[in-house]
C-alpha cells in the first residue's frame, strides 16, 4: 500500500470510529430523553383559596387540569384548599422547603419574608392589569420576580389576574378623610398600609375568615376582590355600604409558585407546558373576572346593595398617602428598592400611553 493509501484508510477508520461513537452518544442521549418522557410526576399544589372558590380557586383548579391534559397525564397536580395542607398565607414557605412542589396565592401575603413580593402583586394608584402583564411579561419584571424569589428555591409564575378591584365593604359611612380614624378593617399589602397611615387599624386574613369578622364586628370593613367573589362570600349580607373605586387595588396578579429542586427534574416539554397554562390561566382568570364581576354586581344591586363612590377628597389624600407608602416601603428594603426603580421608570412610560389613548376613549365611550 502506498503512503497516502494507508493515510486515507487510517483516516476513514478514524471517521468511522468517530462516527460509531457519535451515534452511540445520540441513542443515549435519545435513550435518556425517551425515558424523561415516559416519566410520570405527581405533584402537590397548596393555595390561599376555600376549595373551587370562584375566579382565584378555579384558576388554580383550571391549571392543574391543563397541566394533566396537556401532558397527557404525565404531570398530574393535586390542588389543595387553604389548610388541607398548610394553611392561606403560608403557601410560600409550603412550595420553599418543598413539603408542596407548587402553590397558588398573591405575592402580598408574604411580605414580611419578601417585601419585594408586593411590587409583583398590587400597588395602590398602580397599574392595571393590562400594564402589570406588560412590565412582567415585556418590561423585565418576570426576570426580577425570578431573582428575588431564587435565594428561596421558589420559581414564580404570573397566574392569575383579578383586573381593577371595589373599595370594599363598610359598616361606617367614609365622607371624609377622618373617618378611616380607628377603623378597623381586613385589607393586604401597601393599601393596608396607606389605611394604616391614615389612622386606621389594618388586620390581614384570608377568604374563609372575613366574613364571620365582619359579621360579628371584629373587623368595621373589608375588602376582597370584587363583585364576583365578593357576593360568593356574601359580604353583603354582613355590611351596608359598598364601595368604590378599588384605589388600593387597580389589579392584584396571583403566582404560581414551583419549588425550584422539583422544577429542575422536569422534562424541558413538561416545563414548557407548565409555563403554558400559567400564561393560560394569567389571562382566562381576567376573562372570568370581567364577565362576572359585571353579572355579580347586578344580583348585588337586586338585592338592595348600596354601591357608593369614595368622596373626592377621601381620594386625593389616599393617592398622596399611597406615594409616600410606596417610596417608604421600596426604600426600606435594598431587593425592593432596585425592582421599584425599575418599575416605576416603566410604569411611568405606560402611564403617558394610556393618559393619551386609553383614558380618552374611556371617558368619550362613557
Ligand atoms: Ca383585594
Amino acid at each position: 500500500m502506498k503512503r497516502r493509501d494507508i493515510l486515507a484508510a487510517a483516516g476513514v477508520g478514524l471517521a468511522a470510529t468517530a462516527l460509531a461513537g457519535c451515534n452511540e452518544k445520540t441513542e443515549t442521549a435519545g435513550a435518556g430523553k425517551a425515558a424523561a418522557e415516559q416519566q410520570t410526576f405527581t405533584w402537590k399544589m397548596v393555595t390561599s383559596w376555600p376549595k373551587n372558590f370562584p375566579g382565584v380557586g378555579v384558576g388554580a383548579e383550571r391549571f392543574a387540569k391543563l397541566v394533566n391534559e396537556m401532558s397527557a397525564g404525565r404531570l398530574t397536580i393535586k390542588v389543595y384548599a387553604a389548610g388541607e395542607l398548610v394553611p392561606a398565607l403560608e403557601v410560600f414557605d409550603a412550595v420553599s422547603r418543598g413539603t408542596a412542589e407548587m402553590g397558588h396565592g398573591a405575592p402580598y401575603y408574604w411580605k414580611g419574608k419578601v417585601p419585594a413580593a408586593q411590587f409583583f402583586c398590587a400597588l395602590p394608584f398602580g397599574p392595571n392589569a393590562q400594564e402589570m402583564n406588560a412590565w412582567l411579561h415585556r418590561g423585565g419584571g418576570i426576570e426580577l420576580w425570578e431573582e428575588v424569589y431564587k435565594p428561596f428555591g421558589v420559581l414564580p409564575m404570573a397566574c392569575g389576574a383579578t383586573g381593577v378591584q371595589t373599595a370594599g365593604w363598610f359598616n361606617k359611612e367614609i365622607n371624609s378623610v377622618d373617618d378611616f380614624k380607628g377603623l378597623k378593617m381586613r385589607t393586604p399589602g401597601l393599601g393596608g398600609e396607606v389605611l394604616t397611615k391614615m389612622g386606621g387599624t389594618v388586620v390581614n386574613m384570608p377568604a374563609g375568615e372575613i366574613f364571620t369578622a365582619l359579621q360579628t364586628g371584629a373587623i368595621d370593613a373589608t375588602e376582597w376582590i370584587g363583585p364576583y367573589n365578593d357576593l360568593a362570600l356574601g359580604l353583603h349580607k354582613a355590611s351596608k355600604y359598598y364601595y368604590t373605586p378599588g384605589w388600593q387595588e387597580p389589579n392584584v396578579t396571583f403566582e404560581l409558585d414551583v419549588n425550584l429542586k422539583a422544577w429542575e427534574t422536569l422534562p424541558d416539554d413538561l416545563k414548557a407546558i407548565v409555563r403554558a397554562a400559567a400564561r393560560d390561566v394569567n389571562g382566562d382568570m381576567l376573562d372570568d373576572y370581567n364577565a362576572k364581576n359585571m353579572e355579580a354586581l347586578e344580583q348585588l344591586r337586586e338585592q338592595g346593595v348600596e354601591v357608593r363612590r369614595l368622596p373626592d377628597e377621601v381620594l386625593a389624600r389616599l393617592k398622596e398617602v399611597a406615594a409616600e407608602v410606596v417610596e417608604a416601603s421600596a426604600k426600606a428594603d435594598p431587593v425592593a428598592a432596585k425592582v421599584w426603580e425599575q418599575q416605576s421608570a416603566y410604569l411611568k412610560r405606560l402611564y403617558e400611553y394610556a393618559e393619551l389613548n386609553e383614558k380618552d376613549i374611556y371617558n368619550i365611550r362613557g
